[in-house]
């Protein structure tokens, strides 16, 4: 070993969690469930997987548990069926709730354990598949796992699964507590189980697994001293730089962590940042050299790596950052932490069946856990942006998890299709509540994926090979039968990559102008969708050049992944068994292929999105429209072909709604011009769903 790699490991010997290694294998020898906690950087994701897989054999878990551990619980676990001796190595899993996480982690995992990245240890996300076979330490995105319990419910796999950052409460990890809970009863003691959390609801964790035991690494922390500024959140951006530059000026060396709410604001605020320091310093002022960057999900690699190389001597860093630097990535050396009290999430109503982005407040639980970023090298401050009375009224005491505030729809196609038949009865951590699990089943009974008794349908089947939205696979499904199936997987790849527009603000006028003649350029009449995939078509026809993407204002990784999931797309698309779904589109099955792609593809969008059909109101101002199904009105978006054209048909249909934080007028995003008798007898169906039949079935 070089001395880099000593020092790594020294390192690791540092790190909070190394003082309970010994608790920790022996707790999990000795149980089937474990939950560990500690404080963000004490260690867990990093090292847990390397304890389990390089200092645990096989027969350790296959031995049967101690007398006392096995009577806790109330089924057979001291008769793992599957001890065939095939391998020693232990293999583990762990889980992240966010995609950046699961490449992070392995990436530095890898490093560690001195091995290739994709080899010993991996990494598995949607669309991006890095590990192999024998991999012994997987990292995975929750909803992978989730996927990986479809083909293989009782994970033969692997012998240690560990669902880290459990205290998200992300949709997929909770809907793992229940999936992996079965997993390990069904392997009979074969199969360990390690949820591991920040120091939050261990007492329900520990719970639901039979009263597990929680180990608990003690964090070093040092005090920090909290204060609040009175901030108007519309000013967030501007207040953090201030505010940023003023500990700068005034306080002792260390570390600075902004939390800003998306990525778009993060870059703002950088570039804000570089401007201010620029003045102060053309007006002679003396200071000592600043880092400043970014740290967000979408961000490239090596941006990324940036981000955990030590600030020089002298210096100091400044990092605006989103959410995720509140549990799942550290940075070290943070002494001062600026939260601005909000956050960027999901939010969904069952009644209108919006979903959502919405910056909302944050909980109280995330505000200490941001402001425990700065005690964790030295004694620390945080600067909160709101007031002390806010914090404590308008702040809810702990996050919603996602699984109650989120649309459920693909969630119960994935329990469906795992063959359990009663999903309002499904044993959740937390349940959802009757409503919201109706909604979904009402919204899959529309796509007929599942019958009148809650059944799935082969529709419903075929649905779930693709890893997408319920509404999205339909859309691929049917495009077989529309014959428009080429330009339809475009649309979906695009849909499933974030922005593909270099974001420009309107008060950069000129790049604005250039932006808008751009787009007005590749506009297709009456269809965001269509134009979506005249941009695709467009730069596929120069063979994907790069100098196309830049002239245009595309963002280079967005499309690259739109391709690369494009052709994942077409390569599932061709396994599906289009027979057994002919009998859903009959009304396509005579469509002659000559007439115009166009058309076909408008038809074939109504198939997913029918629910969705909006009319416009003349009476209103222009481009307000009233969706069919629940009458809510709704607005089309700026950059919309229908806005930038004036042009407001009678009927579109959107595929995404944005919510304003006033009200619950939506914005369509995305919209598509539909002829009515397309849909005519689509829509008095949405209102005769027998309710009742599918509750008493579900
Ligand atoms: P936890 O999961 O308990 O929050 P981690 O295992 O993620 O802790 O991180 C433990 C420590 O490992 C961090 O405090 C940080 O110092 C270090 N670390 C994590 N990721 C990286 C990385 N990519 N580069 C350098 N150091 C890292
Ligand atoms: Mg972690």
């Amino acid at each position: 070993p070089t001395p880099a790699d000593d020092k790594i490991q020294e390192d690791r010997k540092l790190l909070p969690i190394y003082e309970k290694k010994q608790d920790i294998l022996k707790a999990i020898c000795e149980n089937l469930f474990v939950i560990v906690t500690g404080e963000t950087g004490s260690g867990k994701t990093t090292q847990i997987p390397q304890y389990v897989v390089d200092d645990m054999r096989r027969e350790d878990i296959l031995a049967p548990l101690p007398e006392k551990s096995a009577k806790k619980y109330p089924f057979k676990c001291n008769d793992a069926y599957d001890s065939r001796m095939d391998r020693r190595e232990v293999r583990a899993v762990v889980t992240q709730p966010r995609r950046v996480a699961a490449i992070q982690m392995a990436k530095r995992v890898a490093i560690e354990s001195g091995c290739r990245l994709g080899g010993h240890v991996g990494y598995t996300i949607r669309f991006e598949d890095n590990s192999n076979p024998d991999t012994g330490i997987k990292y995975v995105t929750d909803g992978i796992l989730v996927r990986e319990c479809l083909m293989d419910p009782n994970l033969e796999n692997y012998d240690v699964v560990i669902l880290d950052e459990a205290h998200e409460r992300s949709l997929f990890t909770d809907i793992l507590f229940s999936l992996v809970k079965q997993a390990v009863i069904r392997r009979k003691g074969a199969l360990r189980l390690v949820v591991t959390s920040a120091t939050l609801q261990t007492k329900l964790f520990s719970e639901f697994f039979f009263n597990c035991p929680i180990i608990e690494a003690s964090g070093r922390c040092y005090p920090v001293d909290v204060m609040y500024i009175d901030s108007h959140p519309e000013k967030r951006i501007l207040n953090s730089v201030k505010a940023a530059i003023r500990i700068h000026i005034n306080e002792p060396i260390g570390d600075i962590l902004v939390f800003l709410t998306g990525f778009d604001e993060c870059d703002k605020a950088c570039k804000m940042c570089h401007e201010e320091l620029m003045k102060l310093h053309e007006s002679g002022k003396e200071m000592a050299p600043m880092l400043i960057m970014p740290l967000y999900g979408s961000m490239n690699t090596k941006q990324q790596n940036q981000i955990f190389q030590k600030t020089p001597e002298g210096s100091r860093k400044i990092v605006f950052c989103t959410n995720i630097a509140e549990t799942s990535l550290t940075v070290d050396g943070i002494a001062y932490v600026i939260d601005c009290g909000l956050v960027k999430q999901k939010v969904h109503n069952p009644e209108t069946g919006m979903e959502t982005l919405m910056v909302v407040p944050i909980s109280q639980v995330q505000a200490q856990q941001r402001t425990g970023r700065a005690g964790r090298t030295m004694e620390g401050k945080c600067l909160r942006l709101y007031k002390h009375k806010d914090f404590e009224k308008k702040m809810p005491k702990q996050t919603v998890p996602e699984i109650l505030r989120t649309n459920l729809c693909s969630t119960v196609l994935t329990l469906l299709n795992l063959g359990i038949k009663n999903v309002i009865q499904f044993e959740f951590i937390e349940t959802p509540g009757k409503e919201s699990l109706l909604f979904a089943l009402k919204q899959l009974f529309l796509l007929k994926a599942v019958d009148k008794d809650a059944q799935l349908t082969d529709l419903g089947r075929e649905m779930n090979r693709f890893p997408l939205e319920p509404s999205y696979a339909k859309l691929i499904l049917a495009s077989n039968f529309y014959k428009c199936q080429d330009d339809m997987v475009t649309l979906v790849s695009i849909l499933s990559t974030e922005n593909i527009w270099i974001p420009v603000a309107a008060r950069d006028e000129t790049r604005f102008n250039k932006l808008e003649d751009i787009r007005k350029g590749f506009s297709v009449e009456n269809s965001d969708h269509l134009t979506l995939v005249n941009v695709y078509q467009s730069w596929k026809d120069t063979r994907y050049s790069e100098s196309f993407l830049r002239k245009n204002f595309l963002l280079f990784r967005a499309m690259k992944q739109a391709r690369k999931i494009r052709e994942q797309l077409l390569e599932i698309s061709d396994r599906i068994h289009y027979k057994n779904v002919e009998k859903y589109f009959e009304s396509a099955l005579g469509l002659s292929d000559d007439g115009p792609t166009e058309k076909r593809f408008r038809r074939c969008m109504t198939e997913g999105f029918y629910m969705n059909a909006a009319r416009h109101i003349k009476a209103q101002k222009e481009g307000t429209y009233l969706t069919a199904h629940d009458k809510i009105i709704v607005k089309v978006d700026r950059w919309s072909v229908f806005d930038m054209f004036s042009n407001y048909p009678d009927w579109l249909l959107y595929t995404e709604l944005a919510g304003t934080m006033t009200g619950n007028k939506g914005i369509m995003r995305l919209a598509t011009d539909i002829k009515v008798k397309w849909i005519e007898k689509k829509i008095p169906m949405l209102e005769k769903v027998d309710m009742e039949r599918l509750e008493y079935a579900g």
